[in-house]
């Protein structure tokens, strides 16, 4: 496949196909959508679609049409990092290891390995990315071939009385992307005043906010203990330890923000909670969105994702594939399979619905992305169906690069 594939653009297209799982009610067999520039104009059987719309027909044949895949977590930064770090017995090793490499990486380095993540990603029919970069100065240089949500990682341990300025440097730098937010990284290295100075940003600007929490034990341990390698490992570098041995990160977390802020936060992982975490999340009101990132998570070998509870408490819960620093691929489809291998009796279709619906509705765009619905962006890949009964099975079996994707109506095939 060339870089980009081969461009083709119609300002209005009917796109017939074997069946059209729009996520949005039943599969459609025989079923079309008419797009119109980058919007969908019209989805149905293949024969009331042509009879209601005009443009060029385009056959597909023997494939499903579905929504775009969104990952709900990557940090493309990382792209070139692949199979360079081994799984390690302690996160706190891996945050070392990391920290070697990247000592080696020029902006160049970083701007390659971006644009390669773009690519890889867009090959296996993701259409639309939130990517957490910790170079918010590079992204005017990017052309990204695919929908992303820039969000800015910031880290202030080593400055915590410059948040203020942290925050400013990063809006000033992604303000003229299309979509974008802030991400202070983790509480262990984003200071309280920086997650609330995010946090006041996003309220006035009307903006998204991502973190990571409660990943791995070590975390934990040294929030609610004072202790293990990742709070000797950060004291050491001098971050200041007072939050720690006094509550877990969830305690510190809402703490810090207030139940009401809860619903702007795409958080990633929450892997490692505690009883008193979860009558904590029991009795707030306000859910703030779940990234689990499932291969990420087995790299690491963390605590098993308490999908089911949080499932019932009403999480939005989404999938991502975390960078490839513990990864293999950023295929969404290798996601969900890893997913289904732990969580077999999750349908096929609740898993689709983890990197189209939920993710829409995590990045504020329900009423856009995610489902094949008149009104909606033009975000549609194609891959080959069988005529299987279990067609959402089928779809997550897929393990080969998409053929045919169209990303805001521009349509890009390798044929
Ligand atoms: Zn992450």
């Amino acid at each position: 496949m060339t870089a980009i594939g081969n461009r083709r653009y119609s300002s209005q297209m009917i796109i017939r196909t074997r069946t059209v799982v729009a996520m949005d009610g039943a599969p459609i067999e025989n079923g079309a959508v008419a797009v119109s520039g980058n919007q969908i104009a019209d989805v149905g059987g293949f024969d009331d679609i042509k009879t209601r719309n005009t443009g060029e027909i385009v056959d597909l044949g023997e494939q499903v049409l579905l929504p775009g895949l969104i990952n709900a977590h990557c940090h493309l930064d990382y792209t070139c990092l692949r199979g360079k770090i081994p799984p390690r017995k302690s996160f706190t090793d891996w945050i070392r290891a990391i920290n070697t490499e990247k000592s080696e990486l020029s902006p160049n380095d970083y701007l390659a390995s971006i644009n390669d993540g773009f690519e890889e990603a867009k090959r296996f029919g993701t259409t639309a990315i939130a990517n957490l970069t910790a170079f918010a100065d590079l992204v005017s240089q990017l052309r990204p071939p695919v929908r992303t949500w820039w969000f800015a990682e910031l880290i202030d341990i080593r400055a915590p009385e410059r948040a203020n300025e942290l925050v400013d440097a990063a809006i000033e730098a992604l303000k003229q992307t299309p979509s974008w937010g802030l991400a202070p990284h983790a509480l262990f290295t984003a200071s309280r005043d920086l997650y609330r100075s995010c946090e006041e940003m996003a309220r006035r600007d009307n903006i998204l906010l991502a973190t990571h929490l409660a990943e791995s034990r070590e975390e934990i341990e040294m929030f609610c203990q004072a202790s293990g390698p990742l709070y000797e490992f950060l004291k050491s570098i001098g971050r200041p330890m007072d939050d720690c041995g006094k509550e877990t990160a969830l305690g510190l977390f809402v703490g810090a923000l207030g139940e009401r802020a809860l619903p702007r936060w795409i958080v990633a992982h929450l892997n490692e909670l505690a009883e008193s975490d979860f009558e904590l999340l029991e009795k707030s009101d306000s859910r703030f969105h779940v990234v689990h990132c499932p291969r990420s998570h087995n790299y690491f070998g963390h605590s098993p994702f308490a999908f089911d509870c949080l499932r019932s408490l009403g999480f939005n819960i989404c999938l991502g594939t975390d960078s490839l620093a513990s990864n293999d691929t950023l295929s969404l489809f290798d996601e969900m399979r890893a997913f289904q291998k732990n969580y077999p009796r999750v349908s096929p279709e609740e898993i689709l619905q983890m990197v189209t619906v939920n993710p829409a509705r995590a990045l504020r765009c329900e009423n856009a992305l995610g489902q094949i619905r008149p009104g909606f962006r033009a975000d549609l890949i194609a891959i080959p169906c069988s005529g299987s009964t279990d067609i959402f099975g089928q779809i997550i079996a897929f393990g080969a690069p998409v053929s045919w994707s169209m990303v805001n109506g521009q349509v890009y095939r390798d044929w």
